[in-house]
């Protein structure tokens, strides 16, 4: 569980913070109180604070530092397809990785692509691909944006972010911004060093060089609806968050979970999917203690069942109070 402060902030440091924004010309539309089962893909969770959506480098630092200088948690947010936001919300500010631009440097048969955090991973692998330029075609399922990529090691199909990245643009806790090798960002299944950083102290992602490949824009596109057909066959298509668990060593989360029967369990309108069992869905309305019900039914009867403890591979943001996720 991650706490943000339990207490809503009051509107004269926000209007502080807004105003020292105003004054140093930062960009970025901001919102008081938004809902942020808007920006998440289960589509569950109470109000940010303060929400803002910063579209250049420039307005994340800037945004970032503000709130630093203010002394009010910041919290990064890309697709929310990797987390699960109370229904208190989250106190502080939720900035939005909203830079979306990126560059291509190609070198006869090979290339890098400079990418901005916001950009989408699938948006960006499709459009690669129109290019003739391949490489992370196996990432076309995976929904978020290219920052909390890198942050997770987010991989299917054998390959995973590690594959592929050369090199991050960082933010640092203190404001400085530097570059980081692959070397250095200790990737291991689902994780990097970014992940082992408490939340409110991480570094930020700016941007991420990808290495490509040139291939026929056709085969990339076919291996391409492969994957996608794959995940249609066995994933459920309501709002989730993919995963619910990382898959225990030499075993899979779906398969115990499976095994312990509760495929279908459901508590209000969150769901184990009846397709497949580490796929947690809302059916239409679920609140994050709906979710927060079938995730500790399926950690008991599989702790039970057959003595293994799943862990998550989403990440619980937010005032959680008395419950836990
Ligand atoms: C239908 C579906 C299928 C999925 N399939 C897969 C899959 O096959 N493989 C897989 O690995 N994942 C999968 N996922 C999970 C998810 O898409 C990935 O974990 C993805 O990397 C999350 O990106 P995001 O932008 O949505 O992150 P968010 O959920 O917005 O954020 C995740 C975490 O990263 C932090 N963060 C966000 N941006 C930055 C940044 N720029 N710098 C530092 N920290 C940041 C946030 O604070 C948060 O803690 C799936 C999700 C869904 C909904």
């Amino acid at each position: 569980m991650l706490e943000l402060g339990m207490t809503a902030l009051t509107s004269p440091v926000l209007d502080d913070l807004e105003a020292a924004a105003a004054r140093q010309g930062l960009g970025g539309r901001a919102q008081r109180g938004e809902p942020l089962a808007r920006h998440t893909s289960l589509r569950v969770g109470g109000p940010a604070d303060l929400y803002i959506k910063a579209e250049t480098i420039e307005d994340i630092a800037g945004w970032f530092g503000l709130a630093r200088e203010h002394g009010v948690p910041a919290l990064a947010l890309g697709n929310g397809s990797n987390v699960l936001v109370s229904d208190r919300g989250v106190r502080g500010v939720v900035i939005e990785i909203a830079c979306r631009r990126h560059t291509l440097t190609a070198a006869d048969a090979d290339g890098v692509v400079a990418a901005e955090a916001g950009v989408s991973l699938p948006a960006l692998a499709y459009q690669l691909a129109r290019q003739g330029w391949a490489g992370f075609e196996q990432g076309i399922g995976i929904p978020g944006s290219i920052g909390a990529c890198v942050v997770n090691n987010a991989g299917a199909h054998g390959w995973s972010m590690a594959d592929t990245v050369t090199g991050v643009l960082v933010l640092g806790p203190r404001g400085d911004i530097y570059t980081l090798p692959a070397a250095d960002l200790a990737f291991e299944y689902r994780g990097s060093r970014f992940k082992h950083q408490p939340p409110l102290e991480r570094e930020i992602v700016l941007r991420a060089d990808l290495r490509v490949h040139r291939d026929e824009p056709a085969a990339i596109q076919a291996r391409m609806a492969e994957y996608t057909a794959s995940r249609r066959r066995s994933q459920p298509t309501n709002p989730s968050v993919g995963s619910m668990f990382k898959n225990p060593p030499g075993d899979y989360a779906g398969r115990l979970i499976d095994a312990a029967g509760l495929k279908g369990y459901r508590v209000g309108q969150a769901q184990i999917s009846p397709k497949h069992a580490n796929f947690f869905v809302n059916l239409g309305g679920a609140t994050a203690s709906d979710v927060v019900a079938i995730i500790h039914a399926a950690r008991t009867a599989v702790r039970e069942g057959f003595g293994v403890s799943l862990e998550l591979e989403i990440e619980p943001l937010g005032d959680w109070g008395e419950e836990d996720a």
